[in-house]
């Protein structure tokens, strides 16, 4: 995602996948804590405009949305809002929002979202089975135009297959970043794939994690050089909708 828009900041620890959550990490480094939760400077970002009138933001561009929050916070119930009708604003942008709150979704979208908005597309994060067989029920009943379900950290093998049909776009899988992380096994990352083909659906693998298993030996792979693995590893395929870049 070329341009991440934070409309607000801080969040609360919720399930397995948030041990190491990057946001307590990088706030820690600066003498912060990731709990704080506060509005930030740039909530108007998406509909600024420059000394010529135009948005500043070009159309069609992916804006990864809340990526140092989540969404769905009870904490921003009183902003989402406004936050909305900013999405609502720019029908011309794509806007991408990770949630592990799945469950508060109902209650957080707007009166006129109807059966939902052609350019918000909504990640569900599922880390491990328990959390994939408590969401993604949810995930599927509600109404979304694109469903995205987000394998990360991915901390277990996991049977995704009672899930995957036309109403998921893309499933996209990455391992846990940081020092002293969770081991990723390549061999988890490859059964998601083959479940994928097996349905259609399409799948990115997008980052390794820091420490990725394969064959047995685990592997320290530095923050640099994640991404580029991933994508070397060849196992991303495209289904019945091709991949979204993220
Ligand atoms: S939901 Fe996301 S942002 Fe919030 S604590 Fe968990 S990992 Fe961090």
């Amino acid at each position: 995602m070329s341009i991440m828009w934070s409309p607000w900041h801080g969040c609360r620890k919720v399930s397995e996948g948030c041990k190491f959550c990057y946001v307590y990490r990088q706030d820690k480094a600066h003498d912060k804590c990731g709990a704080d939760f506060y509005v930030t400077k740039q909530f108007n970002l998406p509909v600024k405009r420059g000394r010529d009138g135009e948005y500043k933001i070009k159309s069609g561009e992916v804006i990864g949305t809340c990526l140092t929050s989540d969404f769905f916070l009870d904490l921003a119930d009183d902003y989402r809002e406004k936050a909305w009708d900013i999405i609502r604003e720019r029908k011309d942008l794509n806007f991408v929002i990770f949630t592990k709150r799945i469950e508060r979704f109902k209650d957080c979208i707007p009166s006129d979202w109807g059966e939902g908005w052609d350019n918000v597309w909504i990640g569900c994060t599922c880390e491990n089975q328990r959390r994939a067989e408590q969401r993604l029920p949810i995930f599927l009943q509600v109404p979304i135009k694109h469903r995205v379900i987000i394998c990360a950290p991915l901390l277990e093998n996991l049977d995704l297959t009672a899930f995957l049909s036309s109403k998921i776009e893309e499933v996209t899988v990455g391992g846990e970043s940081g020092i002293n992380v969770r081991v990723c096994d390549f061999d988890w990352v490859k059964n998601i794939q083959r479940q994928c083909i097996e349905k259609n659906v399409s799948f990115t693998f997008h980052q390794t994690g820091a420490r990725l298993r394969k064959n047995g030996k685990i592997y320290i792979i530095p923050r640099k050089y994640q991404h580029s693995q991933a994508k070397k590893a060849g196992l991303n395929f495209d289904g019945e909708t091709p991949c979204v870049s993220f």
